[in-house]
């Protein structure tokens, strides 16, 4: 059983993120600088500038209060005939070249080895499905949301991917992100909370790849615990709290009067390969944490 360390567990800072942006670089409307500020007014501890086909410079922003993680957006050649991928490096060097070759696999390849880390963008939006998905390998999360996606065509939530992945045994994570490209209708609609043990690129990156967060689009999660068969939540107020396992198996729980919640339980029947917590609000916003690994 390998699962990934529990952000409620850990020490160290919450930090609060965006990790998918768009600049004038390549589609955005705003530009670095300015989007740096937009974020950085609404409080971010850090963001990621993720243009299409090319690195932003960040140097002209070093000064800036978040933390900025370099990165891009690629699509990429789909090996199954079916729709091309949209895959976010994130953490790359300056030096990092776009490889010839826009086959999935060669590209998420590429990625790590330049030392990044590589995302599954948006698989709704880009009209993929479990075939798709379990033929790429090293790609670290899945977006299981995207403000863009979700304000532009109702299509932001893929949680139904991710899901079928976590079902297939994939050691995958989730995160939630703007993917910000409009002035302002895009943004601050979906991030993470990371569990850091300080602001630096480097210590966000590794809370990130060891699952130390949680994908919000608005409530807090203040912890969730795996003791025994025991699992337990404990939210900002709600509206529903889902315990999410492969098939047919979790729970959904909710007030009977419709009033909030703040904390659930469940207890697996121990056949679940996985269990993750997700909670959504009384406005429809949700917010997910990261799987445990059951067997
Ligand atoms: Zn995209
Ligand atoms: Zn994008």
């Amino acid at each position: 059983m390998t699962s990934f360390e529990n952000p409620f567990d850990c020490e160290g800072m919450w930090l609060k993120g965006n990790l998918h942006t768009h600049t004038t670089v390549s589609d955005g409307a705003r530009t670095p600088q300015e989007r740096v500020a937009d974020y950085e007014a609404k409080g971010y501890d850090f963001l990621a500038l993720t243009d299409h086909d090319r690195l932003a410079d960040l140097a002209p922003l070093a000064d800036s209060r978040p933390v900025l993680l370099r990165g891009i957006e690629l699509v990429c050649a789909n090996p199954t005939g079916g729709p091309g991928y949209h895959l976010v490096g994130l953490d790359l060097p300056e030096a990092f070249r776009v490889p010839r070759s826009k086959q999935i696999q060669t590209v998420v390849d590429a990625i790590l080895d330049a030392g990044g880390q590589a995302v599954l963008a948006h698989p709704y939006w880009t009209g993929q499905n479990i075939k798709d998905l379990e033929v790429v390998a090293g790609a670290f999360a899945v977006e299981v949301f995207n403000t863009t996606c979700e304000v532009c065509i109702g299509k932001g939530m893929s949680a139904v991917h991710w899901d079928d992945l976590l079902a297939r045994g994939r050691r995958l994570l989730g995160i939630a992100v703007d993917d910000t490209h409009h002035a302002t209708r895009d943004s601050f609609q979906g991030w993470v909370v990371v569990r850091a043990a300080e602001r630096s690129p480097a210590a966000i990156m590794d809370a990130l790849c060891r699952g130390r967060f949680y994908a919000t689009c608005g409530p807090t999660i203040e912890s969730v615990r795996l003791e025994g068969n025991r699992v337990s939540a404990v939210t900002s107020p709600v509206a529903r709290i889902n315990f999410i396992c492969n098939g047919s198996s979790g729970r959904q729980v909710r007030s009977g009067d419709g009033a909030p919640i703040t904390q659930a339980e469940h207890t697996l029947g121990g056949h679940e390969s996985y269990v993750r917590v997700e909670c959504t609000d009384q406005a429809g916003r949700s917010a997910w944490a990261n799987p445990f690994f059951l067997r």
